[in-house]
């Protein structure tokens, strides 16, 4: 059988069937394939990724290779490296807001790990080198303060809010606002201004994450940010108990009406593994959430086990530290790489056109 002769056009055109995970666009058309070459049984190239991508780098280097091994099956070695491209990304919404996704963490009740899981996604897509901000929405609780260990009032520099960094992370959280231990009442309107205020005036910075800790139940909040701005999608967190997961499904619903597509359902606290002998027990039954998600067809995006240290860690405010220790970390950093990979999916299925200039 005869191989195509690589020639650089056919080597870009090969590349070219793979499509830019952030954008969607194929990557002959975007520049993100530099530094070709090649000798009789090796090429070399460089692939550049927006750090939107960085999640799911090594697997889209792994299709890049195969591709390319498929197309010229004459290069026994074919080695791809991932730079990364400091892209900026689009301001969405009406509100000035910088970001590339927008995920709202929600739940169907209080207690299930709401907060600590939009947290843990937070941190982890920044440990991969993701631009990423983090809002707690949750105004009636807001508990990103104390998982993360951050206080102090927000300054306000030139009328733009600036959140707390935990790191590189901005944060924003009513908690910040008020005293602790202090009720927040908020009624319909109060509470739209705030989440708009929240959005509008952080300064964020540009982002390619956003996500959002939504207070449980309710639907006014979800109204409220689907109307500001085109959120990417919600993730549902539930535990497996039955009365839980029913609890998640009227989640599922709610997100439904409010027009916000569901990303997926975490099931967290989803058997415990005993520290002495490693045995797992199902304290609260296992795999419900996953039955129920594939019952109403959406996604399922993994579980969390309970862990001791998860808990005894984050009620102390070191949530960040708990997540490097792979008992915890690893189960986030699945949840995290197939969310990543499910938002890219969309995204190539339905590729960003290039914007034109309007002719007058
Ligand atoms: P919600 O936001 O749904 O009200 P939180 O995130 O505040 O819930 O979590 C409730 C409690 O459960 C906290 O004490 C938290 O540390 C604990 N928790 C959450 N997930 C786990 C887990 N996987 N293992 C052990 N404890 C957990």
């Amino acid at each position: 059988m005869s191989h195509p002769t690589p020639n650089l056009a056919a080597i870009e055109q090969a590349f070219g069937v793979l499509q830019d995970p952030e954008t969607g666009r194929s990557l002959s058309k975007t520049d993100q394939v530099r530094n070709i070459s090649w000798t009789e049984d090796t090429l070399t190239a460089e692939i550049s990724l927006g750090t939107h991508s960085l999640p799911i780098a090594d697997e889209f280097q792994q299709r890049a290779v195969e591709t390319i091994r498929t197309r010229f099956p004459n290069f026994k070695n074919v080695e791809i490296s991932i730079a990364t491209l400091d892209r900026p990304p689009p301001t969405i919404g009406q509100i000035g807001l910088r970001a590339r996704s927008v995920i709202a963490v929600g739940s169907g009740k209080g207690g299930v790990g709401k907060s600590t899981i939009a947290a843990s996604i937070a941190l982890t897509l920044r440990r991969f080198g993701c631009r990423v901000g983090l809002m707690d929405a949750d105004i009636y609780g807001p508990s990103i303060p104390h998982l993360l260990n951050l206080d102090g009032r927000p300054e306000v520099i030139d009328g733009k809010i600036q959140p707390r960094m935990f790191g590189e992370m901005p944060v924003m959280s009513m908690g910040f606002l008020v005293e602790k231990d202090q009720a927040v009442i908020f009624r319909g309107p109060m509470l739209h201004g705030s989440i708009t205020q929240f959005l509008r005036d952080t300064n964020w910075g540009p982002l390619d994450y956003l996500i959002i800790d939504m207070p449980p139940g309710t639907g006014d909040i979800a109204l409220t940010l689907s109307q500001l701005l085109p959120l990417t999608g919600a993730v549902v967190v539930c535990t497996p108990q039955e009365v839980a997961l029913l609890d998640a499904v009227k989640a599922i619903a709610m997100f439904q009406k409010t027009k916000i597509p569901i990303l997926g359902v975490v099931e967290n606290m989803s058997g415990f593994i005993c520290p002495d002998n490693g045995k797992r027990y199902d304290i609260f039954g296992h795999g419900g959430a996953r039955r129920k998600a594939e019952e109403m067809s959406v996604p399922f995006l993994g579980e969390v086990p309970i862990n001791i240290a998860m808990r005894q860690e984050s009620d102390e405010g070191r949530l960040d530290q708990v997540l490097q220790d792979p008992v915890c970390g690893t189960p986030i950093e699945k949840i995290v790489r197939t969310l990543v990979r499910d938002i890219a999916q969309r995204t190539t299925a339905t590729p960003a056109s290039v914007s034109l200039p309007v002719l007058g």
